[in-house]
């Protein structure tokens, strides 16, 4: 069992809507929020798991893929880092070697269950949704009003819909949006406070009235520790959690256990991808079910 320091919370974060909305609605979701653990010991928690299996909520995944990420002041750290990153990890076996035309879902699911093609997030495909790779689109520096404290529903999440109406942001269905703090900007959740409580968190804001999506999948990224290879340990756990489950919960997560998304039971666990041009990147795990273990160790 992870110790208390390192325990994966999921709860509840209560959305009222009516703040941002003409009309109101009332609808609790589940943002997923991982701890901020010890980071002295990230490298050598490879404990043993119980057995897990993630099951499926019915919701959305995300197909293949596009990674904006959001750079919430001109001065936040590991900008060109962060784009290579990205680029480089959502076209390599992170995803999922097999790719597929959309238009021959069926046969090509098929084809790659018979190739046993399927390894890390691509597992978690769906009846009607394959994930395969994806791609960095672009990204974005805020160069305007910069708080110094942030909370999510009073803040972060009128932000991202601030950036999608100005049209900064054209979200479609397989849009993720990671927000990039600087080091000493924090963010505060009904979870805590970053780099105390939490080393990230994806969640999704509701964009229906202002978009072609219901809701545009986003992740807080505080700067906790200025090394390249912890930090990248919170923006690949995120971008794992919100391609398989970006409106958290709706998608794969245990539901019998309290362990929580693809990566939550991997939760500063040491592991590696090597990207197409053979550069290694520092990754958090990802679970697979069919393995019964950790993928990327
Ligand atoms: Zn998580």
């Amino acid at each position: 069992m992870p110790s208390q320091s390192n325990a994966t919370f999921n709860f509840l974060s209560s959305i009222n809507l009516s703040h941002l909305l003409s009309r109101s609605a009332s609808t609790d979701f589940i943002s997923s929020f991982r701890s901020f653990g010890n980071l002295s010991d990230w490298t050598t928690k490879k404990e043993k798991r119980d057995t897990v299996n993630l099951t499926y909520g019915g919701g959305p995944v995300i197909s293949n893929v596009e990674v904006t990420p959001i750079f919430y002041d001109a001065s936040t750290r590991f900008q060109p880092e962060m784009l290579n990153f990205y680029s480089a990890i959502t076209d390599s076996v992170y995803m999922n070697a097999c790719q597929f035309p959309s238009s021959h879902l069926t046969s090509f699911f098929l084809l790659c269950r018979l190739l046993k093609s399927f390894s890390s997030v691509q597992e978690y495909s769906t009846q009607t949704q394959l994930i395969g790779r994806g791609k960095l689109v672009g990204s974005y520096v805020e160069t305007g009003t910069i708080k110094g404290n942030l909370n999510d529903a009073n803040d972060v999440r009128p932000y991202v819909r601030s950036l999608v109406e100005q049209g900064i942001l054209n979200p479609n269905s397989n849009s993720y949006y990671p927000i990039h703090f600087t080091k000493g900007i924090n963010i505060t959740t009904s979870g805590g406070r970053s780099c105390v409580n939490f080393a990230g968190y994806h969640s999704a804001v509701y964009t229906a009235d202002i978009s072609g999506v219901d809701w545009t999948a986003y992740g807080v990224i505080p700067l906790c520790d200025d090394n390249l290879n912890i930090m990248l340990h919170p923006v690949s756990h995120e971008l794992a959690e919100a391609i398989t489950d970006p409106f958290p919960e709706s998608g794969w997560k245990s539901r019998s256990k309290s362990v929580g998304e693809i990566a939550d039971l991997c939760n500063w666990v040491g592991g590696q991808v090597v990207d197409s041009t053979g550069k290694k990147w520092e990754v958090e795990p990802v679970w697979s079910n069919k393995q019964q273990k950790m993928h990327f160790l």
